[in-house]
């Protein structure tokens, strides 16, 4: 029968395209938290070792502690905005990085994809004591972007800004398309999941990795063709991802296993990408 079919809901989200102008942020901090936690437990020794010497003391270790700094430092270091997304045309669904990858004066290279390729860059003369860079700053740059070009709206359309000008409901609340994917479905499931602990979920997904996803960690962290980083790759599953799940106007079926996967290749990449250069560079 038709009308016994087992939904299970998880949300209701009703889009009205509105136009206000909502700041962009990236995950928000749990998820952020969750790539550098992941990220972290898989770094080679040489690179923990890089990551601790760079880590601020105050982060006590602890990358994911450090992760949303990009965020907190966007107010103050203005020119950082535009390095947290990549605006895409409207309804195409796909990137490319000389069409995409620029800010809002058209300037090359300025999205979160160049800036990945930029501090990726800069962490190669770890090591190197001529080095101009502050390789602190380029860490944390780094752990922010790659977890921010994960989220899937953090590579939208450009006239809704990445799902910021779009009004939904999560449950009784009033916020954006945008917020949903950077926090609202982590937060729900963490609360019915896992006591409303972040570490439940750092743990669930952990297992992911080396259970149901473990055939395909190797192909997550290909980076091939002499490339320092492969911000391209992820970008483009971004936009696809953002068409299939999160430019839709109902919400019939959790979010909740795209976040995960996401989140899970945002720190197996991370890691890789740590892993590949700064063994290199000591
Ligand atoms: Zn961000």
């Amino acid at each position: 029968m038709e009308c016994c079919r087992a939904h299970h809901i998880i949300a209701i989200v009703s889009l009205v395209l509105i136009l206000s102008p909502v700041v962009v942020h990236g995950w928000g901090i749990d998820g952020h938290l969750t790539i550098c936690r992941i990220a972290q437990s898989r770094l080679s020794e040489s690179a923990a070792a890089a990551v601790k010497v760079l880590l601020p003391a105050s982060a006590g270790d602890d990358l994911g502690s450090e992760c949303s700094w990009a965020d907190r430092v966007k107010f103050h270091y203005h020119w950082s905005s535009s390095l947290h997304f990549i605006d895409t045309p409207d309804n195409l669904c796909a990137y490319q990085y000389t069409r995409d990858c620029k800010d809002e004066y058209g300037v090359q290279g300025r999205c979160v994809a160049g800036a990945i390729n930029n501090y990726t860059s800069q962490l190669l003369s770890y090591g190197n004591a001529a080095s101009q860079y502050n390789l602190t700053e380029a860490l944390l740059f780094l752990s922010h972007f790659i977890g921010d070009i994960h989220q899937p709206l953090h590579v939208g359309f450009t006239s809704d800004k990445g799902g910021n000008t779009i009004d939904v409901h999560w449950y009784t609340r009033k916020t954006v398309l945008h917020h949903v994917w950077d926090d609202s479905i982590i937060m729900t499931s963490e609360d019915r999941s896992y006591n409303s602990n972040v570490d439940g979920l750092i743990d669930a997904i952990k297992k992911n990795i080396t259970g149901e996803w473990a055939d395909q960690v190797q192909t997550w962290e290909d980076c091939s063709g002499n490339q320092t980083a492969c911000p391209d790759i992820y970008a483009s599953e971004g936009i696809k991802a953002a068409c299939d799940w999160a430019y839709k106007d109902d919400y019939f079926q959790s979010r909740v296993p795209i976040v995960n996967l996401r989140l899970a290749q945002g720190g197996v990449r991370l890691a890789a990408t740590l892993n590949r250069h700064v063994p290199r560079t000591v």
